[in-house]
C-alpha cells in the first residue's frame, strides 16, 4: 500500500463524513469543542511519538504474536462509520451497522456452510466463547465443559466465570474420548481448530460422529484458524480439508475477524447452528429496544454497547475481499500457508535448529539444538535468539517464545535431556502474505543467530 493509495480512502471517509452532517440543518458547534490546531497538533505528535514505542507487526520482519494491521479498507471504512458512532447493541443504535453485521455474519456462515444460524459479533474472541459456553451450560446445567490442553487459556477462566466445571481431555485420542463421553457428565467439548500455540487443528471430522453418538455438544473454536476453511474447499487443499469441512455440524462456532479477517481489534464472532438459543437471551430492558419486536443484535448477545464501525469495516472487507479460494481472501491464506510450508521445509536442512512440529495452517514451532541438548540449555538458547534477535538495530527478527512439554520434544529426539518438565522453544506465526517471499531470508538470518548463542 502506498501512502497516496492509502489518503485517497481515508480522505473519501472525511467527506462522507461532510456529506453526512450537510443531510441535516446547520448547527453551532460549542466553543468548548473547538479544535485549536496548535495544541491539537502537538498532542497527537506525542501520541506518535508514545506510538513509536511499538515492534513493526506490519513488516515480515516481525513474526512473534498473531498480530498485523487491518486492510486499508477497513480502516477506511472504520473511520466512516466511527466518525457517526453508531452503536450495535440494538437495531436503534445504528440501522445500517446492524444490518451490515448481519450480512457479515451470514457470510461467514456461510463460509462454514451452515444452512440455518443465529450469531453476532463480539468484542473479542474471549467474549464470543464466553457467549457459546454460556449457553452450553444454559443447555446442560449439570454437565461439564471439556477441552484439550491446547485450547485457549481463557476457556477454563470463563467456565470460571460461569461457574461451570471444566476438564481436560486429549481430543487426539478417540478412544480417550469414548471412555469419557461413556461417564456421561460431559455437556460439551470444546474442539480447537487452529491452537494459539502451535496452530494445530484438532481432528473435529473424526470427533463429530462420537459426539453425536453420545450427546455431547461440539463447540469450534477457530478464531485463529476459521478463515482457513476458505482453502479447504480450494481444488487442490493446501490444508488437511477434513475438520474445516465438518464445522457445520458443530453447535456453535467462534471465530476471530480481528485476527485473520483483516479487522481492527474488537471484532469477534459467535454463531449458533440452532437459531433457538436465541431465546436463552430474553431480557428485559424497556429503554433499549422500543423500534422493533423482532430478534435484533441486542437481544442476542451478552453484551451491551458495541462498535458498529467494527461491523461496518468487516463488511466493507469482506465485500472487497470475498471468501472464496480463488481471489479475496483465499490468494492471502494461500501465501501465509505457503510460507509456514516453506519455512519448515528450510528449516528442517539446518543442523542446529529443529521443528517442533510440522504446521497445520500458518503458525511455525521451533527450536536451537545447543551443545547442551537439554530442556534447560534449549530453553536459554531459545530466550536468547528471542532477546537478540529484537535487539538487532539493522536487521531485527521478531519472534515469540512457547514452553512445551519437555517430554514432547524428547519423543523425537532420543539424544534430548528433559531436566526440567517444560521447555522453552521458539514460535513463529507467519500470518501476513509477505512472510512467504521474506521466509529464506529469515531462515538464513535465524540461522546465523543461532551459530552464535549455541
Ligand atoms: C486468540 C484466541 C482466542 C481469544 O481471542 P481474543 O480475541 O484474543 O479474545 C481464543 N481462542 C483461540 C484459539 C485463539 O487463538
Amino acid at each position: 500500500m502506498t501512502q497516496e493509495e492509502y489518503r485517497r480512502l481515508i480522505e473519501q471517509s472525511t467527506a462522507s463524513q461532510f456529506a453526512f452532517r450537510d443531510r441535516w440543518e446547520a448547527m453551532e458547534n460549542d466553543p468548548a469543542m473547538s479544535i485549536d490546531p496548535e495544541r491539537s497538533g502537538r498532542i497527537l505528535s506525542d501520541v506518535a511519538k508514545r506510538l513509536n514505542d511499538n515492534y513493526p507487526f506490519f513488516h515480515p520482519r516481525y513474526a512473534g504474536q498473531m498480530i498485523k494491521p487491518p486492510h486499508p479498507i477497513a480502516i477506511a471504512a472504520y473511520l466512516l462509520a466511527m466518525q457517526i458512532n453508531p452503536n450495535n447493541h440494538a437495531l436503534d443504535g445504528g440501522p445500517a451497522t446492524a444490518a451490515m453485521e448481519l450480512e457479515a455474519v451470514a457470510s461467514i456462515a456461510g463460509m462454514f456452510g451452515m444452512q440455518e444460524h443465529l450469531g453476532h459479533l463480539t468484542s473479542s474472541g474471549t467474549i464470543a466463547n464466553l457467549e457459546a459456553l454460556w449457553v452450553a451450560r444454559s443447555l446442560h446445567p449439570k454437565k461439564k465443559i471439556a477441552f484439550s490442553p491446547n485450547a485457549h487459556y481463557t476457556h477454563s477462566r470463563m467456565c470460571n466465570v460461569i461457574n461451570t466445571e471444566s476438564r481436560t481431555v486429549d481430543t487426539g485420542s478417540l478412544e480417550h474420548l469414548e471412555t469419557e463421553f461413556k461417564k456421561g457428565d460431559i455437556g460439551t467439548l470444546v474442539v480447537t481448530i487452529g491452537t494459539t500455540g502451535t496452530g494445530a487443528v484438532e481432528p473435529l471430522d473424526a470427533i463429530l460422529p462420537l459426539a453425536k453418538k453420545y450427546g455431547v455438544r461440539i463447540h469450534a473454536d477457530c478464531a485463529y484458524g476459521g478463515f482457513f476453511t476458505i482453502l479447504a474447499r480450494a481444488e487442490q487443499p493446501v490444508i488437511a480439508p477434513g475438520p474445516f469441512l465438518s464445522l457445520h455440524q458443530c453447535d456453535s462456532i467462534v471465530i476471530d475477524p480481528h485476527k485473520h479477517g483483516l479487522q481492527p481489534y474488537g471484532c469477534g464472532c459467535v454463531i449458533f447452528a440452532d437459531p433457538s438459543v436465541g431465546t436463552l437471551y430474553k431480557h428485559d430492558s424497556p429503554y433499549t429496544y422500543f423500534t422493533s419486536s423482532s430478534l435484533h443484535l441486542g437481544e442476542i448477545s451478552l453484551e451491551c454497547s458495541r462498535a458498529g464501525a467494527s461491523a461496518a469495516a468487516l463488511w466493507a472487507t469482506l465485500q472487497y475481499l470475498p471468501l472464496l479460494p480463488e481471489k479475496g481472501f483465499g490468494p492471502i491464506l494461500t501465501r501465509t500457508r505457503h510460507a509456514a510450508v516453506s519455512f519448515s521445509g528450510l528449516l528442517k536442512q539446518h543442523p542446529q535448529l529443529k521443528m517442533f512440529c510440522d504446521p497445520d495452517l500458518d503458525i511455525v514451532t521451533y527450536f536451537p539444538q545447543p551443545k547442551q541438548f537439554s530442556a534447560s540449555g534449549v530453553s536459554a538458547a531459545s530466550r536468547t535468539i528471542f532477546e537478540e534477535g529484537m535487539k538487532r538495530t539493522d536487521a531485527p527478527l521478531f519472534v515469540a517464545t512457547l514452553n512445551v512439554e519437555s517430554e514432547l520434544i524428547q519423543r523425537n529426539n532420543p539424544t534430548f535431556i528433559a531436566d526440567a518438565p517444560s521447555t522453552v522453544i521458539l514460535r513463529s506465526v507467519l500470518m501476513k502474505p509477505e512472510h512467504d517471499s521474506f521466509v529464506p531470508q529469515f531462515i538464513d538470518e535465524l540461522a546465523a543467530l543461532s551459530n552464535t548463542v549455541v
